[in-house]
């Protein structure tokens, strides 16, 4: 994808066009920030444009035969090495099970990257979790960066610089990328993934700024068969005895993968219902869809209730990061998900 088709990270793009245009193209990038919020594809999108046959406004046409064969990944000149999963440049399959890249690949790198683009104007090496390179690997691509070849465009992606070698990192140009701001996403989920404005915005508050993720909800018809049980799950715990919050903790443990999800719905679900208590109004709620749902909580639930179950919540996270067990941690939460002591009487 071009860059006009990236949500967000516009200084990051003002950058690499610039360099672009101006012809100072850095022979090493450090793409750094979180996953998800668009590194790969700014770098496809600039190896797109360096090579691109009728580039138009900065912008790579998108059209041409080297822009759709780098969108396909199939452009004999830019190759991508994804070092977590051990994706990599030669096709040998014994090398493709590896999980990291072993210092035989970059030294097969190293001789590669010194001939010409077999048809581009670029070469261009995109390493995808850069952050992972064992020591060894990173010291023979500081080769590479020492006396770098002409036409190679390094990219480095990485979350973090901090565990890289600070003299790769020095070679480079560091690119920051940020989260994405949640109403840009729910834009981006409405507008180009024809999502309905009520999921776009439950989607967009649950994607905490990964636009990826956002992406992956969006498209997966899974994902949201499992939300729309784990708000059932919530209504529940509305009306559930103490013996039935202890079977739904069991079972809602079992899916580990989705823990921190789960607890981020149920965070959004309990603050929409505050919300509305507030305001009245959907204008800030999350779970667009449930408006109904929320304003015949919102009458029955009282505020100081809501308040100590997005506590009890914001303890659960913590738990989890610590790394309690799953079900002691959601028996635990299950059972302070309680509903009001007194039915409240008119
Ligand atoms: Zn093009």
């Amino acid at each position: 994808m071009p860059f006009r088709d990236l949500v967000n990270q516009r200084h990051a793009i003002m950058l690499l066009r610039t360099a672009a245009r101006g012809g100072r193209v850095s022979h090493a990038y450090l793409f750094a920030g979180p996953a998800g919020v668009g590194r790969y594809d700014a770098a496809r999108a600039f190896a797109q444009l360096l090579n691109c046959h009728r580039p138009a406004a900065e912008d790579a046409c998108g059209e041409c035969r080297p822009c759709r064969l780098i969108a396909a990944g199939q452009y004999p000149d830019v190759r991508t090495v994804d070092v977590e999963r051990g994706l990599l440049l030669n096709n040998d399959p014994d090398e493709q099970k590896k999980k990291v890249i072993s210092i035989e690949q970059v030294r097969a790198l190293r001789r590669e990257v010194v001939f010409p683009p077999l048809e581009g104007r670029y070469k261009v090496y995109v390493f995808v979790g850069a952050d992972n390179m064992q020591a060894e690997a990173a010291n023979s691509l500081l080769k590479i960066l020492e006396e770098p070849p002409a036409q190679v465009v390094i990219i480095l992606i990485a979350e973090s610089t901090v565990p890289m070698l600070p003299t790769v990192v020095s070679r480079c140009q560091l690119v920051r990328f940020s989260l994405v701001p949640a109403a840009e996403i729910e834009q981006a989920l409405v507008s180009r993934h024809r999502l309905d404005p009520g999921r776009a915005r439950f989607i967009a508050a649950l994607a905490g700024g990964q636009l990826g993720k956002a992406v992956t909800w969006a498209t997966s018809p899974e994902a949201l068969e499992w939300r729309e049980q784990a708000l059932d799950l919530l209504e529940r715990m509305e009306t559930a005895d103490p013996l039935e919050r202890l079977d739904a903790a069991e079972a809602a443990a079992k899916d580990k993968e989705r823990l921190a999800d789960l607890l981020d719905v149920a965070l959004f679900w309990y603050r929409d219902v505050l919300v509305w208590q507030e305001m009245r109004g959907d204008t800030y709620l999350v779970n667009l869809d449930r408006k109904e749902r929320i304003a015949a909580l919102g009458a029955a639930v009282p505020g100081a209730v809501l308040s100590e179950r997005i506590r009890a919540l914001e303890e659960a996270k913590d738990g989890l990061r610590r790394n309690v067990h799953p079900r002691l941690l959601l028996e635990n939460l299950f059972l302070r998900l309680t509903p009001p002591a007194e039915p409240s009487r008119r």
